[in-house]
């Protein structure tokens, strides 16, 4: 088993993972979380997945955590006879329709001709091809191509900003959602988040049905970067899902979209997630480029929590080496202290928790200044191991926890290690020394060792971290 790190890494299940062997494979090497991509494949499939990955994390006895990503409005090319090769400079047609016939193009967004307006930009294939309005009637839009080439039937279509008559969740995601809870999924994304209504209709949904799961807002719309602030209040944790995004707002102002979102999250105690090409050459090759590494540092440098696999886990040839070569830049990254270690991104004054976040600011400082090798908290609903992540501390944080779906979601926190375990609602000698013991059995540390203690206790509902003890393993 590769000796964990601190970041957290989602692996997106399809045909190359989907079976025991490898799952099993991709948790030893570090995988915390696995994506199941709704765009893909059927409920039955994805039924059959989430069972595979629950079997295997209890087996090893992880808490495996299994995001279920739901489609959401992606527009996309209507079936074609054949692929066409849209030639540069020459006209086209696009029209709602189901056909494909001569010049006219299918797509399966009823709104795309009341939408775009003449200079509009339309693009195809994950930004590959380009066309340019010149014109629309309100059934049918006359375009011209700018960037041309083969288009494939089925391939993906943006209309950046222009999406407006477009519900956030589809009748589609609605199935979905129902399926989460009945799944007991640990996470749900959301995709082409624009509003924070979007994610209130997502909130709204879940009720309906009687439950909650965290909601991951993707981030790939010029919208939602207009409207993050709301955004990021409603929803548990961000996807900067930078394949739609880059499309979406042009590739080069991807990284500093990156570093601004992930610096917003973690003010705000969300969770963080880089996603997309981040070892793109690995679905084909058994090395990364040297940008691609590159990337996947600057990623837990700028302070993510974790950073996700897509193509290279779900179809790619070298999924399991994907996932330890992220392990190993990350535990280089460690190993060479460049990672900036126990500090909040933010101000007390800044944070609606004075008390939680005080506690943990004085354990964050207590790191600097006595040599203790690990925070131990007691928690029920993940608080306290989750702000504490936030800080980046320089010492594991052990989430002992006795609810098992918290476990899993606290497996996505950075540098949170999610115990499953029933601890004594009090603290005594005798809670001590069962402690005591797990730590010398399950935790890897010492008679002698020096650790902080917290977390509420006694628990009193509705209140967040109220103790901190210095405590010496014995
Ligand atoms: C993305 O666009 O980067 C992304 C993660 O979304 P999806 O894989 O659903 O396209």
């Amino acid at each position: 088993m590769l000796k964990s790190s601190g970041i957290k890494i989602v692996a997106t299940l399809g045909p190359s993972i989907n079976n025991e062997q490898m799952i099993e494979n991709l948790i030893l090497s570090g995988t915390s979380m696995f994506r199941v991509n709704s765009s893909h494949s059927t409920p039955e499939e994805h039924k059959t997945s989430i069972d595979l990955v629950r079997k295997v994390s209890k087996k090893l006895n992880t808490n495996t955590a299994v995001l279920l990503d739901l489609q959401g409005p992606k527009i996309r090319i209507g079936e074609l006879k054949e692929p066409i090769e849209l030639v540069k400079d020459t006209e086209i047609f696009l029209k709602h329709c189901n056909e494909h016939s001569q010049n006219i193009i299918p797509v399966d967004y009823a709104g795309i001709a009341k939408d775009v307006k003449t200079d509009d930009k339309i693009y195809l294939d994950d930004g590959k091809l380009e066309l340019k309005v010149i014109s629309t009637d309100g059934t049918t839009v006359k375009a011209k191509v700018v960037r041309g080439g083969l288009l494939k039937p089925r391939k993906g279509l943006n209309l950046p900003g222009k999406t407006a008559s477009l519900s956030a969740i589809t009748p589609k995601d609605i199935e979905y959602i129902k399926r989460a809870m009945e799944w007991n999924v640990d996470y749900i994304a959301l995709s082409f988040v624009r509003t924070s209504e979007d994610v209130l209709k997502a909130k709204h949904c879940m009720e309906m049905y009687g439950g909650y799961i965290p909601i991951i807002a993707k981030i790939e719309k010029p919208e939602a970067l207009d409207n993050f602030n709301e955004i990021i209040k409603l929803a548990d944790g961000i996807m900067i899902a930078r394949g739609d995004l880059g499309i979406e707002i042009s590739a080069e102002n991807v990284p500093s979209v990156q570093k601004r979102l992930i610096k917003a999250s973690n003010a705000k105690n969300k969770i963080v997630i880089v996603a997309t090409q981040m070892l793109e050459t690995m679905i084909e090759q058994p090395i990364p480029t040297r940008a691609e590494a590159s990337d996947v540092a600057n990623a837990i440098l700028d302070g993510a929590d974790a950073i996700m696999l897509s193509g290279e886990t779900s179809i790619g040839k070298y999924p399991l080496e994907a996932v330890k070569m992220m392990t190993k830049i990350s535990r280089n990254l460690e190993e060479n202290n460049i990672i900036r270690h126990n500090y909040y991104s933010r101000k007390m004054a800044e944070f609606d928790n004075h008390e939680a976040f005080a506690m943990c600011q004085a354990m964050i400082s207590m790191l600097d200044n006595l040599p203790i090798k690990a925070i131990i908290a007691y928690t029920t609903n993940g608080y306290t191991p989750a702000l504490l992540s936030k800080a980046k501390p320089s010492v594991p944080i052990y989430a002992l926890c006795n609810n098992k779906i918290v476990c899993n979601q606290l497996n996505l926190c950075r540098d949170v290690i999610p115990v499953h375990y029933n601890w004594h609602q009090e603290i005594s000698e005798k809670s001590i020394a069962e402690t005591n013991k797990l730590i010398l059995k399950q935790l890897g540390l010492k008679n002698g060792d020096k650790v902080i203690l917290t977390g509420v206790v006694p628990y009193i509902p509705g209140q967040t971290t109220n103790f901190i003890k210095l405590h010496t393993v014995s």
